[in-house]
């Protein structure tokens, strides 16, 4: 087992954090202050993203992307996990691997101007009737001969008042459960597509989490991605990406980035004569935050590294989003409690940290879906969660004793 990173890897880090640290970091505080970036902002630095070759890393070389490996994207997400969501949306994209199911004409009008950064894509999947629950959608996408008609609505589509299309999941056989759901790319200028309320949240100002509505939409062939009937698969395929870059390795950037805080506040901050680091209270919480974020930090690289071996490790990224996402909380609480007052106060990123770090144990399926997801795997005889190798995958075995 190797836990050397290559000087390749570490030059990747390295650049992405001086691009955080110098061109996204100094930002956050007009994006927390007017709730908006500014276009203009957002222009400038997708294009030094780009030019630098940081946008759209996780999508393969041949359609235009980074080409980066599971692992190399795992350390570059928490390096971006140093700064705020809507900065790293705009300047290192959130171009999601379902669009490489394009095909054909497909591939022009959907895939490549969403790699290059000409056109951005939002998952509109959850409904209000339909969270946790995703094959108990209402959307409908009827045949109607010539292609289909869409109707029904999504709400929570983050990113949605800037994107320029969705990946929408629709039902498009009334009698086949969770396999007749189909994935659509749909325009957001498409008559009968209505972009609706800006739904405000608790963190991550300067996003936008929106309400769609779709009226009677008629959708052809070339709106369909992939075959009918898979695309609750599809779009699962995508997230479980999502869940092992945008959330776990990013969790492990913001929580290492409270410790080092945290660390460097109770060394500075004196108290009844002495560092606040010498009283071991405080250092229990420096103590607890680092043996976690250890632990976090390990399973998404090795969930990442299956990742990268072509096996298939859901069941470790449900344990990686448990684990980064719950770590993360616990440690802002911690940092909020270590700075006291300070924590508190806006002047300094922790509370905006505290509040934007809760919906992690939310979105993309709540703590209590991916906890389900782990027993059920064990239950059936599976290892995954444990052992780093494909053997563990194979549950032909049947359950242990
Ligand atoms: C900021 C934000 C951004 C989002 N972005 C997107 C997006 O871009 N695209 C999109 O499609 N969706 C998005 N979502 C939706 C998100 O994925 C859902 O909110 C999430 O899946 C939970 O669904 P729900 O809110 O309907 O909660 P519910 O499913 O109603 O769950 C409520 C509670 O019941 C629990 N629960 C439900 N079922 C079970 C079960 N079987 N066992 C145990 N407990 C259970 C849950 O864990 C939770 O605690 C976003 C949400 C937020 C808040």
């Amino acid at each position: 087992m190797n836990f050397a990173v290559s000087e390749e890897s570490a030059l990747l880090v390295a650049s992405v954090r001086r691009f955080v640290e110098e061109e996204l970091c100094p930002l956050e505080e007009e994006v927390e202050s007017k709730g908006v970036l500014e276009p203009d902002k957002a222009r400038e630095i997708f294009l030094k993203s780009r030019d630098l070759g940081f946008y759209a890393m996780n999508m393969p070389e041949e359609v235009g992307g980074g080409g980066l490996s599971a692992v190399d994207m795992c350390l570059a997400a928490q390096e971006m996990g140093r700064t705020s969501d809507i900065l790293v949306r705009r300047a290192f994209g959130t171009v999601y691997e379902l669009l490489l199911e394009c095909e054909g004409p497909q591939r022009d009008e959907w895939l490549l101007p969403a790699v290059r950064g000409d056109r951005t894509c939002a998952i509109a999947m959850t409904e209000p009737g339909a969270g946790s629950d995703a094959a108990g959608i209402q959307t409908t996408a009827k045949p109607d001969g010539h292609g289909w008609i869409l109707n029904g609505g999504k709400h929570f589509v983050s990113d949605g008042a800037f994107s320029d299309f969705f990946a929408v999941t629709a039902r498009t056989d009334p009698d086949a459960g969770a396999k007749g759901i189909s994935v659509f790319l749909v325009d957001k200028t498409m008559p009968g597509v209505t972009v609706g309320r800006n739904q405000s949240m608790m963190g991550l100002r300067g996003g936008s989490h929106v309400e769609l509505a779709f009226d009677d939409v008629k959708l052809g062939r070339k709106h369909l991605l992939g075959e009918p009937g898979r695309g609750l698969r599809l779009i699962l395929g995508t997230i479980g990406r999502v869940r092992l870059f945008d959330i776990g390795a990013r969790a492990v950037g913001t929580a290492t980035l409270l410790l080092e805080m945290m660390t460097r506040h109770a060394r500075d901050r004196r108290q009844f004569g002495a560092p606040i680091g010498e009283f071991q209270m405080i250092q229990s919480l420096l103590a607890d935050s680092a043996v976690e974020i250890a632990s976090a930090r390990l399973l998404c690289l090795e969930a990442a590294w299956e990742t990268d071996q072509g096996l298939d490790p859901r069941e470790k990224v449900s344990a990686v989003k448990v684990c980064s996402s719950e770590t993360l909380g616990r440690v802002a609480d911690r940092a909020v409690q270590v700075f006291g007052g300070l924590g508190y106060c806006k002047d300094l990123p922790i509370e905006r940290i505290y509040r934007d770090c809760r919906v992690m144990r939310i979105y993309d399926g709540t703590s209590e879906i991916h906890r389900g997801v782990v027993a059920r795997g064990l239950l059936r005889g599976g290892a995954a969660v444990v052992l780093p190798n494909g053997k563990a995958l194979d549950r032909s075995s049947g359950p242990r004793a």
